[in-house]
């Protein structure tokens, strides 16, 4: 049981980042995500990263009041799924995709390819508007067809 919770966390947190990336980030929150689009080359921090505080507050609080109740409490679980979310979104989008971190430049992977790939589609479009690809673990079968027919050739 508590794996499902783990998991149903888990990905309800990719249609929250999803949802929050494109009516939150991209309208009324573009002030913090902007400089994410339009990073300065010697910049380290970028006021986009406040965005990962914010996130991870909740999945902090759940597992403190999960794990107040017990390690099988459900919170606990829940506040799991939010917090693993949250690492594989700093280590895939930031360090992956980004490169804040030089690993994984030559991977030949046709998921990684493929998540990068649309990611950079995402980061084509300077303006708050008219944005796509606004997912992240979720890659759409487009991009996937197309890193799996280039790694063929
Ligand atoms: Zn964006
Ligand atoms: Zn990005
Ligand atoms: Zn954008």
């Amino acid at each position: 049981m508590n794996t499902i919770i783990l998991i149903a966390s888990f990905s309800f947190m990719e249609f929250l980042a999803w949802f929050a990336h494109k009516y939150v980030m991209h309208t009324f929150g573009w002030s913090l995500h902007r400089d994410h689009h339009f990073k300065e080359p010697d910049q380290t921090f970028e006021l986009n990263d406040l965005y990962f505080l914010i996130f991870a507050a909740p999945g902090i609080s759940f597992l403190f009041f999960g794990y107040h109740n017990g390690s099988y409490d459900p919170l606990f679980w829940v506040g799991a799924g939010i917090s693993l979310y949250g690492m594989a979104y700093v280590f895939v989008h930031d360090i992956f995709i980004h490169q804040r971190l030089k690993i994984l430049t030559r991977t030949q992977n046709t998921y990684l390819l493929a998540m990068r790939k649309a990611h950079k589609i995402h980061h084509k479009h300077l303006q708050k508007e008219h944005g796509e690809c606004f997912g992240f673990l979720w890659v759409p079968p487009k991009y996937l067809k197309e890193a799996h027919l280039k790694k063929r050739s």
